[in-house]
């Protein structure tokens, strides 16, 4: 829980960054100072407080010059920031934001309580918006959240996953790798039409590369796991990781590739996936009539043995 509070922390900072870089620069501010500025401001007050408007308006209806009644009107309205306007009978007049500004964006759009909080917490975006909007808080429209995320969160994201990619990548180079793979479907069954094959370092868990397949570039979802592993291995070769070892599960597909195009590659299988093969044709053999008491009995020891087994290997 702490590691992914300080992922999101990381992921915030390269965003206000980033934000700030982009936008300052698109309306022509002062980038450095305004941007050290902006950014001391959002450290040092990070908490965001939700007011009742009429709360609001009591506190901003009294004038900071004169201390008379002003009269407080909303200006506009952009998302979760309220521009307000206040004006007392001696004529001073002042103009409040409600929330910090980065060129034209209001702060509170992107980051708490806004866009980046939808999208890393893993909320839909829908639900979320539409509870604020019950609640009748002001918030920014379901268009805005995608502009937002395809403009800011999204590009983000990929850069800080670039960076550590690079990073890790670096760290390995020149090494023996005994790399594990698995592919991880959109939904169940044939109909999936998003895969994403995952390259892990099985030496310290790190994940090397994740490539997402479309089944549109193969021709059926069966295929999506292959063509994921071909781009993970294409990738670390081209950055110069070099792998002596790789476990997958027992994907005929996979099987025939690496044994015919990575015979430098020692390919062993997932003992887990062993496991659940016996496991399951041990679970039909049981349906027969007598075979019912001996299946778990069965099941149970051989994965214990192929545990115990696969260790001891890995050990010698
Ligand atoms: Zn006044």
């Amino acid at each position: 829980m702490s590691k992914m509070r300080t992922i999101l922390l990381v992921i915030r900072t390269n965003l206000m960054m980033m934000m700030m870089t982009t936008t300052l620069k698109k309306n022509g501010f002062p980038c450095r100072r305004r941007s050290a500025s902006l950014m001391e401001t959002l450290f040092e007050c990070p908490s965001l407080l939700f007011f009742f408007k009429s709360c609001l308006q009591a506190l901003l209806a009294i004038c900071a010059v004169c201390s008379s009644t002003c009269l407080v009107a909303i200006n506009n309205i952009r998302g979760s920031l309220a521009m307000f306007k206040t004006t007392c009978r001696h004529g001073h007049i002042k103009e409040w934001y409600s929330q910090p500004m980065s060129g034209c964006m209001a702060l509170s759009n992107l980051l708490g309580g806004g866009a980046s909080a939808i999208l890393f917490s893993g909320c839909s975006s829908v639900k979320a918006i539409n509870m604020l909007k019950s609640v009748n808080i002001m918030t920014f429209s379901k268009r805005t959240f995608r502009h937002i995320q395809n403009a800011y969160l999204l590009p983000t994201v990929n850069l800080m996953r670039e960076r550590q990619q690079s990073s890790l990548l670096e760290v390995v180079q020149g090494k023996q790798l005994t790399v594990g793979g698995d592919a991880r479907c959109c939904s169940p069954g044939h109909t999936a039409k998003y895969g994403s094959y995952t390259v892990m370092n099985l030496k310290d868990s790190q994940i090397l590369d994740t490539q997402l397949v479309q089944v549109t570039e193969v021709k059926n979802s069966h295929a999506m796991e292959l063509e994921g592993l071909k781009r993970c291995l294409a990738l670390l070769q081209r950055k110069g990781v070099t792998m002596k070892n790789i476990v997958t599960d027992r994907h005929s597909q996979i099987k025939k590739f690496l044994r015919e195009t990575h015979k430098d590659l020692c390919h062993w299988f997932d003992v887990w996936h062993v496991a659940k093969g016996i496991k399951n044709q041990l679970l039909a053999l049981s349906k027969k009539a007598g075979c019912e008491a001996v299946f778990k009995k069965v099941a149970v020891h051989h994965q214990s043995h192929l545990l115990v087994s696969s260790i001891k290997q890995r050990e010698q």
